[in-house]
């Protein structure tokens, strides 16, 4: 049976939230990221500011040279946070079929929901209604049968609008959009595709699976059936159903200095530690994933002597990964992730040898007690802390796009 899928995505949503609390900012070129003159990089632009030519990710310097009149905002990842918690409750009451894409998007099932939430069109209107008049913020809404052509239609349905991309309509659709609008599909490959003469999502998905898997590998072929609009992959909701919790974010500029990447990592780990301990979950395998400046990319993984959910098990785990892996290249790093996988539940047995294991269990458990009742910033370990020494302007950056997985700065329009 055809799946009914709603791709959810506040448009410009630091600005948004901003404009919300501000409302002199309407209208108004407004860049969200930093200090203009500072070596940043924008986090949101507003409509009236991209007019000039203004993008995400884009440095904050070269920003203030295409819109030297734009306001520039240091951002408030606190407001944001409390924003997108409202943002996804609100979209729960769709369905349990949530899948979380980041702060500021999310992914909807409402296949069978009918009875209760109306036609999938009137369920996209009655949620831009409620978040509009909830949270004041405009929202953007695609409507398809697979998770890839509901995101696509959604950057199409922006600013403040909804597509609908009928059954059977998919590749028709993608066709003549540009390969930069298909999700997922790196600037490499682009590139490789534009010299064979591919620039469209159609001719794209007329190229022939043996040419591509020659060029590409499987992930060639992988993106031929996207660009068609194929995608198997299920909305994954419900926190019974996670079989791996993970923390990445791309850093504001590439960083080199290890001390600084292991404090990013240790807020990973203790981030990934509170949601597998939320859940009951432990988990057997911990990886690291490091993204260099030229994107390539490479994951290490461990399997752990016995399932582990405290911050310093897990933490301990992802910094060995880590000198493993920058004992071999010291380059640059762009993007930083930790993950957990092979969960087991809570109430594993551990090893009757494991009592150092056990008071540390204590003290994370502690820790999130304080901070559920207080927030997080009440209690911050050594290295957690370290962002106040050595820039809180790009850590802060990293904590909002660490929450998109696998997402580049651009998603967040
Ligand atoms: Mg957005």
């Amino acid at each position: 049976m055809a799946r009914s899928i709603l791709h959810v995505d506040l448009d410009a949503f630091f600005v948004s939230a901003e404009q919300a609390r501000e409302p002199s900012l309407r209208g108004k070129a407004v860049i969200v990221g930093g200090n203009p003159d500072g070596r940043g990089v924008v986090a949101t632009a507003s409509y009236e500011a991209r007019v000039f030519g203004v993008r995400s990710g884009m440095p904050l310097r070269t920003a203030k040279r295409l819109a030297p009149d734009a306001t520039f905002v240091r951002g408030d990842f606190d407001l944001y946070a409390d924003l997108s918690r409202h943002f996804h409750a609100i979209l729960r009451d769709y369905s349990p079929l949530v899948e979380s894409g980041g702060l500021d998007e999310a992914y909807i099932d409402v296949t069978g929901c009918e009875a209760i939430v109306g036609t999938p069109s009137e369920a996209a209107a009655s949620i831009r209604r409620r978040v509009r008049v909830e949270l004041d913020l405009p929202v953007s809404v695609g409507i398809a049968a697979t998770k890839v052509v509901a995101k696509v239609a959604s950057d199409r349905a922006k600013p403040d609008g909804v597509c609908e991309v009928p059954a059977g309509t998919e590749a028709a659709f993608l066709a003549p959009l540009p390969l930069r609008d298909l999700p997922l599909l790196g600037p490499s490959m682009e590139a490789r595709l534009v010299q064979l003469g591919v620039t469209t999502l159609g001719q794209l998905a007329a190229l022939p699976a043996a040419s591509l898997e020659a060029t590409f590998g499987k992930h060639g072929r992988f993106a031929a059936l996207r660009a068609a609009g194929i995608d198997p992959s299920r909305v994954a909701g419900g926190p019974g159903e996670a079989k791996s919790m993970s923390r990445e974010g791309t850093f504001a500029s590439d960083v080199s200095e290890p001390a600084h990447l292991l404090a990013v990592l240790r807020g990973f780990s203790e981030s990934v530690g509170a949601q597998l301990r939320r859940h009951g979950r432990r988990a057997r395998t911990v990886t690291v994933k490091v993204r260099f400046e030229d994107f390539s990319t490479v994951s290490r993984s461990v399997t752990l002597d016995s399932p582990a959910n405290s911050d310093d098990a897990l933490f301990a785990a992802a910094a060995a990964l880590f000198e493993a892996v920058r004992a071999r290249d010291h380059r640059p790093v762009r993007l930083i992730g930790v993950g957990a996988s092979n969960l087991v539940p809570d109430a594993v047995q551990l090893s009757l040898d494991a009592t150092a294991a056990r008071s540390q269990d204590a003290l994370s458990e502690a820790v999130d007690r304080v901070r559920r009742k207080y927030g997080r910033k009440v209690i911050q370990t050594g290295r957690t802390a370290f962002d106040r020494v050595t820039g809180g302007a790009a850590w802060r950056h990293e904590r909002s796009l660490g929450l998109s997985s696998q997402i580049e700065p651009t998603a967040h329009d």
